[in-house]
């Protein structure tokens, strides 16, 4: 009797053991948790794409104290700014008691998800039916996005260089758009193909439209009456779609998951959950140390290009701006930050256990995870965070008493992803991926747990306190 108490409490010693958030939280912070995440389904309802997302967080952050950020402009500590990469990318920072003079501390979200972007001339008609071709974004298993209702989001740039917003599927009473998928009675073929070629890139076409123009009219009426339709509502002619950015995303709004509303089901939660974690730990962070600095980036689903990824030097050029107004150089100052890639995970889901190694997974209600590194084949792609930083975060949120688990992905070799980390590790930054884990990720609807959310939320605010 007596060894087996020394041995479990060798064990407690010695063995990791994360355990539920529940049992380690006390009951007013599992409430602060669900009051939390009213706020983030608010937000994911609010910003199904890059731009709106980057809209919302203005609003935010405005409502919060924040100004635009102009370049040479002094600013001293407390001062609030952001900077609005074209719209679709997002720089915020608070100014710290130190100012940049020993680093900033930065966390990178993106606010891009997979879905469905219209091609640039998208619109045809078949068989008395009007449809719009589409051209997939990011990773997604493409059966997923068939019988599912979506909705339209975007922007279109007339003729005359005007911008128009467009979005149709949202408000109660709005129509909504489906992918169509072949009757099971007639599948005997499609059933037979593998998983990835049962329904097909080129199959993920958009339902618009039944009703022609003009029934007495032969020919492509049925176009003839949605083209119509939009240029009443906006104005718009067939030619404007090549000037456009029409993102078809799931239309359904969050909601919680389960009896005990435990969880928050929602489209595009990879990887805003962390972006507005990162954006309310900002806006919490009351006169910081460091400098705090918050970046919602745009493209990390294709490979962070463009110049509203984290591959452009957006970042590099608003931190260099501001050093040089302190006194200081931009490269000093990003050698010296530190930063978080605050980006989701795979949780272990044990429908599909064998796809993971279970000790070295993360799981639902853990809390943030930690993950050293991402990547796929040995790495590949992966920023690998030195000890030296997973262990000062990890003691920064064992003091604080966060809830946190270590993790990576899945099985090695069954496949990986990366993240925003290495395009800041190039900045000379030293980073380390941390985020929520995740449900079904790259599904039309993603599903979280709220104590996960509020942890990643707890530990970027910490990140920032110092
Ligand atoms: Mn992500
Ligand atoms: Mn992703």
């Amino acid at each position: 009797m007596e060894n087996k108490t020394t041995a479990e409490a060798l064990k407690e010693k010695l063995f990791y053991t994360p355990v539920h958030a529940a049992a380690k939280l006390p009951a007013a912070e599992i409430a602060a948790a669900d009051s939390f995440c009213e706020g983030y389904m608010r937000f994911l309802d609010a910003a199904k794409t890059e731009r709106e997302a980057v809209n919302e967080a203005l609003l935010l952050a405005r409502a919060n104290g924040f100004c635009r950020y102009e370049p040479g402009t002094y600013y001293p500590p407390g001062s609030k700014i952001y900077y609005n990469n074209r719209g679709k990318a997002l720089v915020l920072a608070v100014v710290g008691r130190r100012g940049l003079s020993e680093g900033a501390k930065i966390s990178a979200a993106h606010i891009d998800s997979p879905r469905l972007d219209l091609k640039p001339s998208p619109l045809y008609e078949d068989s008395d039916l009007a449809l719009m071709k589409t051209h997939y974004y990011g990773g997604i298993k493409k059966y997923q996005w068939t019988t599912v209702p979506l909705a339209l989001h975007g922007v279109m740039v007339k003729r005359d260089g005007a911008a128009v917003t467009v979005t149709v599927g949202e408000d109660d009473g709005d129509p909504k758009f489906v992918v169509t998928d072949l009757l099971v009675h007639l599948s005997a073929e499609q059933m037979k193909a593998p998983l990835s070629e049962g329904v097909k890139a080129e199959d993920l076409n958009i339902l618009v439209g039944s009703r022609p123009f003009d029934s007495t009219e032969a020919g492509q009426s049925v176009k003839l009456n949605i083209l119509n339709l939009l240029y009443e509502k906006y104005g718009v002619t067939e030619e404007d779609f090549l000037s456009a950015e029409l993102e078809a995303v799931p239309a359904a709004k969050a909601c919680d998951i389960g009896f005990d509303r435990s969880m928050v089901g929602a489209y595009g939660q990879d990887d805003r959950v962390c972006a507005y974690a990162a954006l309310m730990a900002l806006l919490d962070a009351e006169e910081p140390e460091n400098t705090a600095v918050c970046v919602l980036a745009d493209k990390e689903e294709i490979g962070s290009e463009g110049n509203t990824g984290m591959a452009s030097d957006f970042l590099a050029y608003f931190i260099a701006d501001l050093a040089k107004s302190e006194g200081l150089e931009g490269r000093t100052v990003l050698s010296g930050s530190d930063a978080l890639s605050a980006d989701v995970t795979s949780a272990f889901d044990p429908t599909y256990a064998t796809a993971f190694d279970k000790t070295n997974v993360s799981f639902l209600n853990r809390g943030v995870v930690i993950k050293k590194y991402t990547g796929a084949r040995g790495k590949s792609s992966a920023s690998d965070a030195s000890a030296e930083i997973v262990g000062r975060l990890r003691k920064r949120l064992n003091d604080a008493g966060i809830c946190w688990q270590g993790g990576e992905m899945g099985r090695v070799d069954l496949g990986g992803g990366g993240t925003v980390a290495k395009f800041i590790a190039a900045l000379d930054v030293d980073v380390v991926d941390m985020g929520v884990p995740l449900l079904s990720m790259h599904a039309p609807f993603e599903v979280v747990s709220k104590l996960d959310v509020y942890s990643t939320y707890r530990a970027i605010l910490e990140f920032y306190k110092d």
